[in-house]
């Protein structure tokens, strides 16, 4: 099945790929992105609870078998050797410069707003004051939309798009929403947003400013997910949420590539990420086994820590009781509106990559976070927001613990702009 699909290209992607090899060749004089011109696609969809297969080429939701998250997986043996690390010097400044292993199929179908290659910002000033030899800030505020939700939203939506869907719907109390609607707008789709009345109100502006269709609830997040599956029943809307389509995570993966060839291909000691639904940190421990299956990286892999908000911290949980599973946090609450995720789908995941990395979950006040916002931000230029804060709040905790040590070099998430939050 792998085989067929693969070799399933569509008949003019030859004349594509020469087209591109033009482009590659004016850049040398001309310094412009090259267009996205080479073809994706997943070999098939895999349960990520029992390793159950299913067809990429039907649109999907969580996996039949175990109602859990499905993996998008790539021929990454047929791809070794034939897409080198070398290769992709010479392509577009976006995340569509790992196209190869991106599960759009047809590169007319990719959705681009400049999504994916943000700077990842060496800051010593912070370094210093943290008391870590070398700490990075990959600054994800400079997205679309300003937030890495873009990365994901981008990928769902391309490939709902190529799979036919006209509507898309998303329970959002935060960034993700603003996300779908710049896609869906930049796609020509439908997007149906169901959010929290206390979302961020730039959030808010901005969805509807992308012509999204917004319903305000007076009520949690899952009174949110309840009438998107209400729509999604009658109206036969398309859930974009969290992990429940496989094609968010293969957005954020791209985290992973980019973090590997900004550092000349190598991993740092430490990743620290804020971690709602954790498709970011899950996606990152994805990509590395890719990319040591395409030949690209070693064994190495930096220990991964799941930062999560005092009032909702159901991974910290887990973690410190050692379950594979994490139990919903009751009454969650934090003005980090990323954070506000009381239960995840992919919970065993983001465990699995903490425990098999060495890493650790730890949680840090609302409070805490502020006082780190004005910190990073005095001392690096970047104006975080909360959840960006709260990883820079947690190292003094990961250094009393042991998971930093001072001469490590770690790289901290800011996973979005500090300008979402002003009230
Ligand atoms: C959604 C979000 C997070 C959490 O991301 P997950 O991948 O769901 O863990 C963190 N920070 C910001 C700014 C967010 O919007
Ligand atoms: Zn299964």
């Amino acid at each position: 099945m792998i085989r067929e699909m693969i070799d399933d290209s569509p008949p003019h992607s030859g004349a594509r790929r020469t087209q591109r090899q033009a482009w590659s060749d004016s850049l040398i004089d001309s310094e412009i992105s090259p267009p996205s011109g080479l073809p994706g696609g997943a070999s098939h969809l895999e349960c990520t609870l029992c390793g159950a297969e299913y067809t990429s080429e039907r649109l999907r939701g969580l996996s039949d078998c175990c109602s859990r998250p499905l993996y998008a997986r790539y021929d990454l043996a047929g791809l070794r050797g034939k897409v080198s690390r070398e290769s992709l010097r010479s392509r577009s400044s976006d995340l569509w410069r790992y196209a190869e292993l991106l599960p759009v199929r047809d590169p007319e179908n990719a959705i681009r707003l400049g999504e994916g290659w943000t700077p990842n910002i060496d800051t010593p000033r912070l370094a210093s004051r943290l008391g870590v030899r070398r700490v990075w800030v990959k600054d994800e505020g400079q997205n679309p939309t300003a937030s890495f939700k873009a990365r994901g939203l981008c990928l769902a939506v391309s490939r709902a798009r190529e799979l036919g869907v006209t509507e898309v719907a998303l329970p959002s109390a935060g960034n993700a929403g603003s996300a779908t609607a710049a896609y869906a707008a930049a796609a020509g789709l439908k997007a149906h947003l169901v959010m929290p009345v206390d979302t961020p109100p730039a959030i808010i502006q901005e969805a509807r400013a992308l012509g999204a269709d917004i319903e305000l609830i007076d009520g949690l997040i899952n009174a949110c997910a309840a009438r998107v599956a209400e729509g999604a029943r009658r109206f036969g809307w398309f859930d974009l949420s969290t992990l429940k389509e496989p094609y968010r995570v293969e957005g954020k993966k791209t985290m992973g590539y980019e973090v590997a060839e900004q550092l000349g291909w190598r991993l740092p000691d430490v990743i620290v990420y804020p971690t709602g639904g954790g498709t970011g940190l899950v996606g990152m421990w994805k990509a590395f086994d890719e990319m040591q299956a395409l030949g690209w990286i070693g064994p190495h892999r930096p220990r991964m820590v799941s930062v999560q908000a005092a009032g909702c911290a159901p991974i910290v949980r887990a973690w410190e009781q050692g379950t594979d599973f994490a139990e919903p946090w009751q009454d969650a609450h934090t003005y980090a509106s990323g954070l506000r995720v009381p239960g995840a789908v992919g919970d065993f995941l983001i465990l699995r990559a903490i425990r098999e990395s060495h890493g650790a979950a730890v949680a840090v006040s609302d409070a805490a976070m502020e006082r780190w916002t004005g910190e990073l931000g005095r001392l690096t230029g970047i104006f975080a927001a909360p959840e960006g804060a709260a990883t820079a709040a947690a190292v003094p905790l990961l250094l009393e613990r042991g998971v930093i040590r001072p001469d490590d070099e770690v790289l901290l998430f800011n996973t979005g702009s500090g300008l979402k939050y002003v009230r």
